[in-house]
């Protein structure tokens, strides 16, 4: 064990968020107890406006996760047993789980190594009659290529279901994430860059019909109180967090423009420090969800990291297709090259808005002098 100087530096710190806003996040909590009113209700609807208006989109339906959402929209869409969805392996394994709820088969494409998001060259050749959504991942804050994508979905007939979960904010070609395909889902999870203080999620829509089909699915397929339509979920967003989101969602802006200062830094910090970093694509304004780099020498780099105090993270450490529970879909090692080779390499460096200049130059003066060692 080395010893440090210096006090550690975390992968994140909702602690030092909560601080910078606990006044405002304990009135709206405060508020929300005096009312009484729980589940769904007058706070739900205030964020739902707002969230919509934020992502430049008609509809929000809140949900009580990312997954929920996922799952929801993917229903909504009509996709059901012996449907395929096509995704990609290099994400957070939600994505896929949520395809397989509804009883269709997940297809995966491989992944771009620059964008690490979907590799759009490589959709139309896995599409087949049966197939009849798509998912493209907005993988660490940064926009999967939707351009093409899109283009491919639409000649298909295939509906797209933007995975949003990290990328709040996010800009592709000046629309904002979550306003590109017919449908998004995010995630409010805490650590995520719009953060509930507990579960949340949301699916985002400009279509009135798909956002009328999630509201009743969310809450047990009721069309009114007592009158279940379809077979529905309890899947509903409650009030504490609609009004913590609220809080956050006027400060969003500032903390992903703080995240992008981090981030930049970073860059300047790491130039030749012999670890790849990623591709920041023309086509967009990524928010920097997680800082990744990559070194074949992850897993020692992360172990001396940890050791000099600084607290790096894996997305993600194995991808969907290699995950047990999904080992009946055949697809060992070798099936997606560059998204094995992606989870094999990649470490994500601490990355929230609080973080200042001097932290940043120590995380890349750590990677700069182990990654020489080795
Ligand atoms: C967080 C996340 C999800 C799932 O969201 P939960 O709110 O944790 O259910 C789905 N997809 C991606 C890419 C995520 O990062």
């Amino acid at each position: 064990m080395t010893t440090t100087l210096h006090p550690s530096i975390p992968f994140l710190d909702l602690q030092a968020q909560y601080r910078s806003i606990k006044d405002e996040v304990d009135a709206a909590v405060a508020s929300v107890l005096a009312s009484a009113h729980f589940v769904l209700g007058p706070e739900v609807d205030a964020f739902e406006t707002e969230f919509a208006a934020y992502c430049e989109s008609a509809h929000c339906i809140g949900v009580n996760s990312g997954t929920s959402a996922l799952h929801l929209a993917l229903l909504a869409a009509g996709v059901g047993p012996g449907d395929e969805v096509v995704t990609v392996s290099h994400t957070f394994v939600a994505t896929v789980a949520a395809i397989r709820y509804t009883g269709a088969s997940p297809v995966f494409v491989d992944v771009r190594a620059d964008s690490s998001t979907m590799d759009p060259e490589q959709l139309e050749r896995v599409i087949t009659p049966r197939t009849r959504a798509v998912i493209p991942v907005h993988l660490y804050g940064q926009c999967a290529d939707m351009d093409p994508i899109c283009e491919i979905a639409r000649a298909h007939g295939l509906v797209v279901v933007e995975d949003a979960a990290q990328a709040h904010g996010a800009f592709y070609r000046g629309r904002r994430a979550g306003s590109i395909g017919e449908m998004a889902c995010f995630s409010f999870y805490p650590g995520k860059n719009l953060g509930a203080y507990g579960e949340g999620g949301a699916v985002v829509t400009s279509d009135p019909e798909l956002a009328a089909r999630i509201r009743v699915l969310r809450d047990h397929g009721q069309t009114r109180k007592y009158q279940h339509e379809v077979l529905g979920y309890n899947h509903r967003l409650e009030a504490l967090q609609a009004a913590v989101l609220r809080v956050k969602l006027r400060r969003l802006d500032g903390w992903n423009a703080d995240r992008r200062r981090v981030a930049d830094a970073y860059r300047r910090n790491l130039q030749g420090a012999g670890v790849r970093l990623a591709h920041d694509m023309a086509y967009g304004e990524p928010v920097h969800h997680v800082f990744p780099i990559f070194t074949p020498d992850r897993e020692r780099l992360r172990v001396e990291l940890a050791e000099s105090g600084i607290a790096a993270s894996i997305h993600y450490p194995i991808p969907v297709h290699m995950q047990p529970a999904f080992a009946d879909l055949g697809l060992g090692a070798g099936a997606l090259p560059v998204s094995e080779r992606l989870a094999a390499e990649t470490l994500s460096l601490p990355m929230y808005p609080e973080l200042d200049e001097e932290d940043v130059r120590r995380v890349a003066g750590a990677v700069r002098r182990l990654s020489a060692r080795g």
